[in-house]
């Protein structure tokens, strides 16, 4: 019953359930033994020594590192009428092990598709065999700033509102000032795409440019790892652009690069929906056997009604998240007009719900779920995570009701 209430399998094509099958497998059988035993591994206060390379060189024998490269360099390509479904679908399983694991290898997955769609042959022919033959290799997006994130997206298309990274035309190329914080995999990647303003007078829409940037770029610092509160696994980094130059064929997107960006964050936000359903499906799962076990007041615990009731609720949470993260998946990969507003849906939505699910996960738990060597208060703090990724809550709901009406829609905040 259990796996009929959790399971993402039905409505499968047969290569989905088979990847998802073994994603399952590497994650029972190494993801899950090693968090159990490695527990106090998270807390290393060195980053580097924090995931073992064997667990990105397990992901990559079960073909899950390279989704989104394109076949020719050696990448798994997906059928691409169902693709964002596909990718949430392993996002949860991986996830389901650990919320870092995944994030390291999603940001692969979603780079990948950025790249494939907007960088020169000849530099895909290079990065992309690179990424495929070196199991450690990662990628990070870089837009946040210490003055801006995904505000960006608001309707303030103002200059003052701009990115502070700045590039300018210089000869053969561009010279970029400035820096990016909270970067998913910006402490341990090889190759990162950066986003800078390349023309101050104008709305951010139309005045900022991305560029591939790799990690041995003469001016490419990366000041600090953060040490972040979950997701632990994945090295959240902080870099710094010093005259950094980048030739003329690594300007992936010249001033209309927010608006490209799209191709990133419609599959980007229903990943990270996936995920947080991953760490939410793991909640559940550990919840329901520890109270069908557990004997408290003289009954195992699933017989005191209270108890029932919250696990309940965790299950339908969780069918809801699952609902609608599969319908804006759907959306996405058949390019539907109210996809951008579904996967903002997605995204915040789940990111409320599964916390208020791990929180009963740890109240179910009692003091064990305090416990650090118990590993369910790890499960909150992973999903304590998901509303501050790839936007906020707040500003996710406002670009749901811009989508929904985008002539009227925060009007109030600029002028008349
Ligand atoms: C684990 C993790 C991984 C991340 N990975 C990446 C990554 O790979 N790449 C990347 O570019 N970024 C990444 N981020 C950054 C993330 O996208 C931002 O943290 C998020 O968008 C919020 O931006 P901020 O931190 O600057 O918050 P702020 O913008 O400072 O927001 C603070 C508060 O103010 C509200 N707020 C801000 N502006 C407005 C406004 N105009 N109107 C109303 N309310 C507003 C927000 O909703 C929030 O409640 C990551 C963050 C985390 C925690």
């Amino acid at each position: 019953m259990l796996d009929r209430v959790l399971s993402n399998d039905r409505g499968l094509s047969e290569e989905q359930r088979m990847m998802a099958q073994s994603c399952r497998d590497f994650v029972d059988e190494v993801v899950i033994p090693f968090i159990r035993k490695n527990w106090a591994l998270e807390w290393s206060m060195v980053p580097e020594q924090r995931l073992p390379k064997e667990i990105l060189e397990g992901a990559d024998q079960v073909g899950i590192r390279t989704l989104g490269v394109p076949e020719e360099f050696g990448g798994i390509e997906l059928d691409k009428a169902t693709e964002v479904r596909t990718f949430a679908i392993i996002a949860e399983e991986i996830a389901r092990g650990d919320s870092g694991l995944a994030d390291k290898l999603v940001q692969n997955w979603k780079v990948s598709v950025l790249l494939r769609q907007f960088a020169p042959r000849h530099l895909q022919e290079k990065w992309f065999p690179e990424l495929v033959n070196n199991p450690q290799f990662l990628m990070a997006h870089c837009l946040t700033e210490p003055r801006g994130a995904s505000d960006r997206w608001l309707p303030y298309n103002v200059p003052e509102a701009a990115m502070q990274t700045r590039a300018v035309k210089a000869d053969g190329g561009w010279v970029i000032n400035g820096r990016k914080q909270f970067i998913s995999n910006g402490y341990d990647a090889s190759l990162y795409v950066v986003y800078a303003n390349t023309n101050p007078k104008v709305g951010m829409l139309q005045g900022t440019s991305s560029f591939l940037v790799p990690r041995d770029t003469k001016g490419f610092v990366v000041a600090r790892c953060n040490e972040t509160l979950g997701c632990r696994f994945m090295n959240n980094g902080e870099m710094v652009f010093e005259d950094m130059f980048v030739p003329d064929d690594h300007l992936l997107a010249e001033n209309d690069a927010l608006g490209k960006a799209g191709v990133y964050f419609r599959p980007g936000k229903i990943i990270q929906a996936a995920k947080n359903l991953g760490v939410g499906v793991r909640a559940f799962e550990v919840t329901s056997d520890y109270v069908q076990n557990y004997v408290q007041g003289g009954k195992i615990l699933i017989k005191h009604q209270a108890v029932a009731l919250r696990l309940a609720e965790m299950a339908t949470k969780i069918e809801a998240v699952r609902a609608l993260t599969s319908r804006a998946a759907e959306a996405v990969d058949a390019n539907a007009p109210e996809a951008d507003a579904l996967v903002n849906m997605a995204k915040y939505f789940a990111s409320e719900e599964i916390l208020k699910v791990a929180q009963h996960a740890c109240e179910l738990h009692g003091g064990n779920g305090m416990m650090l060597d118990f590993g369910v208060e790890k499960l909150l703090r992973d999903a304590a995570i998901f509303p501050h990724m790839d936007g906020t809550v707040d500003i996710s709901k406002f670009k749901i009701v811009k989508s929904l009406f985008p002539q009227t829609a925060g009007k109030y905040a600029g002028p008349e």
